[in-house]
Formats: structure tokens, sequence, C-alpha cells
């Protein structure tokens, strides 16, 4: 991250360019398909090892993590979990070594926390599924050889109705519709993709008919230690940027480093951040040791992606009018943390996992995206 995209981060801000050759370069390090195993072409490394790629990468370049959180986890751990080995072989191998990119596309524009509320249909038609429907904010969107598509099979059926399809864009009917015009993570695509009688073959589709509520979500629930890596590595970033100018800023003839007011905003940071990481890293170890995940996944996505957006706040702040400047880090860096606890379950979405586990199954939430 440091020798081949650091050096590339201001042009491709400048020119809203998706990092695509340097998520191949990454790609050739294993870090698209981290937790695909070797016989599928990946390395077969465990989430604590997942966890402190997206970190170091989130660090310098957040919506490189971005990128390669949802084709690791959004896509990859499905496949693996629910494709057949004809799915994985098609697909598997070329995602894990960054040929292809993956996107997960289940919110609509009228469904995004509540999961079950999807109108996008799919109607079996002899060996073929007829996909109808639109999806926003998908991410790769634009970039993906494969898309994870969230479909109802039974109308009727709610949450129950809901399949998932693997879509190629040269599949007939689909296209690429708009692109998000966003605040922050500029160079990530975020786009709609509008599926119009889209074809897609039976063979396509991703485990069993009416299972795509229980794909979504148990993606999800792995998803959201990625997201809580990706905002502690970005607040490290900030962290960092903060220290070397607190030390090279002089004012009242001190550098600003000397004042404790900046002293006591740098401490904070750094120990927020640091039980942040406890909490994914505790995550990652329950997922890696077998045990139930629980809400373990949601307290680190809901203390992270929380506990970023205070500390960039701060890394502007440090930086006073400099930091309100296109031309820092840290001023990317708070547009680019802004989305960390709205994306893969709302911050109100992870307490309320929390709470029901707290709780107890009678208290039922009413998000089925957690
Ligand atoms: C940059 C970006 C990238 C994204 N990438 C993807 C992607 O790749 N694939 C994909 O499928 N989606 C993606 N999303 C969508 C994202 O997951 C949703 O935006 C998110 O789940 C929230 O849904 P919503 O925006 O419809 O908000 P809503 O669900 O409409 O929520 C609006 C507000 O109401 C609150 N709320 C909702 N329900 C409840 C409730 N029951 N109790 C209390 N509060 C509630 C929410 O917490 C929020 O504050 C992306 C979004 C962004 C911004």
């Amino acid at each position: 991250m440091e020798a081949e995209v650091r050096p590339n981060v201001k042009e491709m801000e400048r020119a809203e360019r998706f990092p695509l050759a340097e998520i191949k370069k990454l790609g050739e390090m294993g870090c698209c398909g981290m937790l695909t195993p070797e016989e599928w072409g990946g390395p077969g490394l465990d989430t604590i090892s997942y966890v402190l790629m997206l970190e170091e990468v989130a660090r310098v370049h957040c919506p490189t993590s971005t990128a390669l959180g949802v084709t690791n986890s959004a896509v990859q751990v499905p496949l693996l979990q629910f494709g057949n080995d004809a799915q994985k072989q098609k697909y598997l191998r070329r995602l894990a070594t960054g040929e292809i990119l993956g996107s997960f596309c289940l919110t609509e524009a009228q469904a995004g926390s509540d999961a079950a509320g999807i109108q996008a249909t799919a109607k079996r038609d002899g060996n073929l599924y007829r996909l109808n429907g639109s999806k926003t904010w998908v991410t790769n969107g634009s970039a993906a050889g494969v898309l994870i598509v969230f479909a109802k099979t039974d109308a009727a059926a709610g949450g129950k109705g809901m399949s998932a399809f693997l879509v190629e864009p040269s599949f007939k009917g689909f296209r690429v519709g708009r692109h998000e015009d966003k605040m922050g993570q500029r160079t990530s695509p975020s786009v709609e993709i509008v599926l119009n009688d889209c074809e897609v073959r039976v063979e396509n589709r991703l485990g069993a008919e009416g299972e795509g509520l229980k794909i979504a979500l148990s993606a999800l629930d792995g998803g959201r230690i990625g997201i809580a890596a990706q905002a502690v590595g970005l607040a490290q970033g900030a962290l960092e940027e903060s220290v070397k100018y607190a030390k090279s800023r002089k004012a009242f003839g001190k550098s600003i480093g000397e004042f404790q007011a900046i002293q006591w905003m740098l401490a904070d940071m750094q120990t927020e951040i640091e039980a942040a990481r406890g909490l994914v890293h505790y995550a990652a170890w329950r997922k890696d040791s077998g045990q139930r995940l629980g809400a373990a996944s949601s307290q680190a996505k809901l203390y992270a992606s929380e506990m970023v957006n205070r500390v960039v706040a701060k890394a502007v702040q440090i930086h006073g009018s400099v930091g309100y400047s296109r031309e820092t880090d840290v001023e990317r860096m708070y547009r680019d943390a802004r989305v960390i606890t709205i994306y893969e379950g709302t911050s109100e979405v992870q307490r309320m996992i929390i709470a029901r586990e707290l709780l107890g199954e009678g208290v039922k939430s009413s998000a089925a995206r957690g």
C-alpha cells in the first residue's frame, strides 16, 4: 500500500479513478480472495489475517478496502458456503485471484435495512429465471465480472420467498444504470443495476429457492467484521497524519503538539482506535475459533464505525484550515468515513442485533437486514 498505492492516491481522487490496476496488484498478493481456500485459487487465510489486510489497505486508501471487502466477504464467502462445485469452478477461482471482482446486489431504492422488503422478482421460465427490478448502491457494480443478485421467487412468502442468483454483466437484460454522486469514497463506484427480463440460467441460482435472505444475512454478518476493520484502518491513517502535523505545525512559537488540547485529542484518538481494534480482533477470533459469532460482529461494527467518525473529526480539527482543504488526506478521510455507520447495516440496526441477543428472541426487531 505504501509503495504502490499511496503515490497514486491524489491522482486517483482528482480523476475519480477506480483503482483497478492497484486492486489487480493486491490480487497478485492474495488480497482479493483471502478467505478462499487454496483448492479454489485463494490463499485460504483466516479472518484475523483478513481484517489485518483490510486495516492496512484502509489506512492508506479507504475506497480500495471497500472494493476488497465486497469481493472477499460479500461475494466469495457466500459462494463458498452456498455454491455448488460447478459455480465455484466457474467463478470462485477468478474472483480469488482478482481476475474479476464481485458485487452484492441487495439494496433497492425502497428497501435498505428492511432487506425482506425488496421488490425485484425472478420468475422461472423453463431452464431460465427472468429477473426484473433495479438495485441501488451496488459497490463495484460497473467493474464486476459476477454479481450476486437477490430477487423474490415467491413474492407472497415475504423474506422466505427470496432467492440469490449469480449474474454476469453480459447476460441479456442486464444494464448498469446511474452512478451515485457521493460525499466520499468517490473512487469506489456505487451504481444502479437495472434488470429488464434479465435471463439467468437455473444453474446460476445460488443455493435453493427461498434461501436468499439466509444467504444475504450470513454474508452481511461476516462482512460487518471487515467494515469494522476498515474503520480501524481509516482511523489509524487519520491519527498518523495528525501526529505528523502536530509535530510540524508551529503556533505561538511552539509546535501545536506541545499544547495540552492537541495532546488530549491525540490520546483519545489512539485509545478509541485500540478499543475498536480489540473488538474487531475479538470478533475475528470468535469466527476463526468456530464459536457462534452472535453480536460480536455488530459490536465491532457499531463501535468502530462511530469511533472513526469521532477520530476523523478530531484529525480535521488538529489540521485547522489545512484540514478543510482538498490537498490533505484528512479532508478525504473525513468524507470517506461518514458512510461507515450506514452501509452493511446502519448503527441503529447493529444496536437492534445487540439488544436482541441481550433480550432474547422474544423481543423481535423489524429490520431483517440484521
Ligand atoms: C457507499 C455505499 C455503498 C453501498 N454498497 C452496497 C452494496 O454493495 N450492496 C448493497 O446491497 N447495498 C449497498 N449499500 C446500501 C446500504 O447497505 C444501505 O444504504 C443500508 O443498508 C441502509 O439502508 P437505507 O439506505 O435504505 O436506509 P433505511 O433502511 O431507509 O434507513 C434510514 C434510517 O432509518 C433507520 N432505520 C431503518 N429501519 C429501522 C428500524 N427498524 N429501527 C430503527 N431505525 C431504523 C436507519 O438506521 C437509518 O438511520 C451501500 C450504501 C452506500 C451509501
